[in-house]
């Protein structure tokens, strides 16, 4: 075993929370072996924004600083958003910044990438094997069998595979279960700042993210790697039906052009010139975990990212709330009294402080999402949007998660079983 504290650790995913999680306990001699299903690391998506308690997770975990280098960034220059009418002249619905000045970091999800991979031993890192099944074999074991027809054993399950988790099949019962079509659909590309300049676009987009509302529809742009690049996401989504079953087939496609032209085309001038710029959409058919998971763990199977709480990216904290997950979970495993003969009641404190935060995340993001498609509906004009959108990210980025971990691992230090448990071991 090759474990300091005496128990094995297997990362199913090896996307941006498998990786953070990887580093976070190789950080403290913890050896995990991360499975991922894909021939190579490096993601489809292009850019995601991360809030503040994000840029906190990272830094808890010691990876701000190499994220920061790849990002081109010397520290976090993100502002927060600045909400204008999708059609018409763009006139500024609201302007978060002023009445909250915050700041975030745009990533490229490949550049995440290529900072943490350097961090972790080759050796630690399988690719193509693709988890089918979690079985356990009795005294905390589990055996995970993929693709390939290989298997492989360990004592402690961390499921980061996306929204589309099997590993979430072992805390709900079903993979299948709890998880629906939101009836909402982004295209995603990355636009050259300078292209825009030259088609006369005249809103500001490389300084600060901006939400252009209209009824039924959104687009996000913020700038990336600097101001070079803009980071375009265009929403649609409809909101005559309720969530529903899960789109057959892949949820991600490209699309031909044509497609948005059309979706966007009663948007503004500038608007259109953005949606002119995405070259090759991507069309992601948007999923969430749906109804919630009272629970993130099951055994010695814990839930972490999207397989716990995948969820409408309109607060875009889905990730931070990952990064969230795995600070949370890298403190408890790597605390000096954890051991095999406690992991149990470590679980537990995870499963106390987490799911209720991301799963108010995860509703507040749905929640949001239909206002920024309600703007321009009858009743829904600038003043009830302003009202709507004041204070929405304070409850995420104002969160001191140092300070509940700290505490709770104090009240752990002090529950006797705990104690007893780690002294039994020794
Ligand atoms: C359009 C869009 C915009 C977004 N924008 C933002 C944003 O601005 N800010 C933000 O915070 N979040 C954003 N998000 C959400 C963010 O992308 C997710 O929260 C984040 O990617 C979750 O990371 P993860 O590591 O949990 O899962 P994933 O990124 O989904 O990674 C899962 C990994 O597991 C692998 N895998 C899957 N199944 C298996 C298996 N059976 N065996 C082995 N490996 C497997 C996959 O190949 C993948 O590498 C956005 C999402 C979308 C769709």
């Amino acid at each position: 075993m090759d474990s300091t504290k005496g128990f094995r650790v297997a990362i199913v995913g090896g996307g941006m929370c498998g990786l953070a999680c990887a580093i976070g306990l190789a950080k403290h001699g913890i050896r995990a072996d991360v499975f991922e299903a894909a021939p190579e690391f490096g993601q489809v998506g292009a850019g995601v924004g991360i809030g503040l308690n994000a840029i906190r997770a990272l830094d808890g975990l010691g990876i701000l600083e190499p994220v920061m280098q790849k990002t081109d960034s010397k520290k976090p220059t993100l502002r927060s958003f600045i909400f204008v009418s999708g059609p018409g002249q763009h006139e500024i619905v609201y302007d978060y910044a002023k009445h909250s000045a915050q700041f975030g970091l745009g990533i490229y999800r490949p550049a995440f990438l290529d900072a943490l991979l350097p961090l972790l031993e080759p050796d630690c890192l399988h690719l193509n094997k693709k988890c089918l099944l979690v079985t356990p074999l009795g005294s905390g074991k589990y055996r995970l069998d993929f693709e390939d027809g290989t298997a492989h054993e360990t004592d402690l399950v961390i499921g980061t595979d996306g929204v589309k988790s099997i590993v979430r099949g072992c805390v709900v019962g079903n993979a299948q279960s709890n998880l629906v079509f939101t009836n909402v659909v982004a295209y995603r590309g990355i636009v050259s700042h300078k292209a825009l300049l030259k088609a006369g676009i005249k809103t500001t987009v490389d300084q600060m993210p901006l939400c252009w509302m209209a009824a039924d529809k959104h687009i996000i742009t913020f700038p990336m790697q600097g101001t070079e690049k803009i980071n375009v996401v265009l929403f649609a989504s409809d909101s005559s039906k309720p969530m529903g079953p899960q789109v057959q087939g892949s949820w991600v496609e490209t699309v031909p052009k044509s497609e948005v032209d059309h979706l966007y085309s009663d948007m503004g001038d500038d608007a259109r010139i953005i949606v002119d710029h995405v070259e090759s959409p991507s069309k992601w058919y948007i999923h969430s975990v749906n109804p919630t998971l009272s629970s993130y763990v099951s055994g010695r199977v814990v839930l972490v990212g999207d397989s716990a709480h995948g969820m409408q990216p309109h607060l875009g904290a889905g990730v931070g709330q990952g990064f969230e997950d795995v600070y949370v979970l890298c403190r408890l495993l790597t605390h000096p009294t954890t051991q095999p003969s406690n992991l149990d009641l470590v679980l537990k404190v995870y499963d106390e402080l987490r799911p209720r935060r991301a799963n108010l995340v995860l509703e507040e993001s749905a929640r949001v999402g239909r206002i920024y498609d309600s703007f321009g509906k009858p009743g829904c004009g600038v003043d009830w949007a302003q009202q709507q959108l004041a204070g929405i990210w304070e409850f995420i980025w104002h969160h001191d998660l140092k300070q509940e971990v700290d505490e709770a691992l104090k009240k752990l230090d002090d529950d006797p079983m705990f104690r007893d448990a780690s002294r039994s071991h020794l």
